[in-house]
């Protein structure tokens, strides 16, 4: 009984630091966000927001889960049951996040056992490349293991951030299609 264009529900998750806030404030609109602490439009909040995917409209609803993340709690398994797609960040200069996004994996398939829920790994900070500690590599073959997508983004450079939202999409479109 969905509609067609949405609204998908997309959930950031990640390691504190990776670029979530920034990741939400880019979709919020705020191109100016990482030069300002005025990046609370999204945090932790519900931001919805039509785009055009393919020549198509589609409402994305995005949860950023970044105070949540340590909290094991209801509020972490509300966002772990009740995705309709997950981005899965971590930053290509910090392996600590690497293997965090990895947990987030494996936390994820407990929680979503028998469905086939869009996810995509993205390796943020991809900007910083003489800090970087994971490969673009280790993200791919990662990202092959856990079958799922894979894409490096900047938010600091607005580099992929669109293609992954639009990956999304494309996605959820997929599996609306197959149905
Ligand atoms: P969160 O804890 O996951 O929400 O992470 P934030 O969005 O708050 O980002 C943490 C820090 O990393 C901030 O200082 C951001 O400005 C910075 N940051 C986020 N994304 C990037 C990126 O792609 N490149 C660089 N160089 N810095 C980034």
């Amino acid at each position: 009984g969905r509609a067609p264009g949405g609204p998908y529900r997309v959930v950031l998750l990640g390691a504190s630091g990776v670029g979530k806030t920034a990741f939400s404030s880019i979709f919020a609109g705020a191109a100016d966000s990482m030069d300002s602490d005025d990046c609370e439009l999204c945090a932790d909040e519900v931001c919805e927001k039509k785009i055009e995917v393919d020549g198509e409209a589609a409402t994305i609803t995005l949860l950023d889960t970044s105070d949540a993340e340590t909290d094991d709690g209801p509020a972490r398994e509300h966002y772990m049951q009740t995705g309709d797609a997950y981005l899965l960040l971590y930053s290509v200069t910090d392996r600590a996040s690497f293997l965090r996004a990895s947990e987030l994996r494996i936390t994820l398939r407990r929680f979503r056992p028998a469905q086939h829920t869009p996810i995509i790994l993205v390796g943020n900070k991809c900007d910083l490349a003489r800090r970087r500690e994971v490969s673009v590599n280790e993200g791919r073959a990662c990202a092959a293991v856990f079958d799922c997508k894979f894409i490096e983004t900047s938010a600091a450079v607005q580099h992929n951030i669109w293609e992954a939202f639009h990956g999304m999409v494309r996605q959820l479109r997929l599996r609306r299609d197959s149905k």
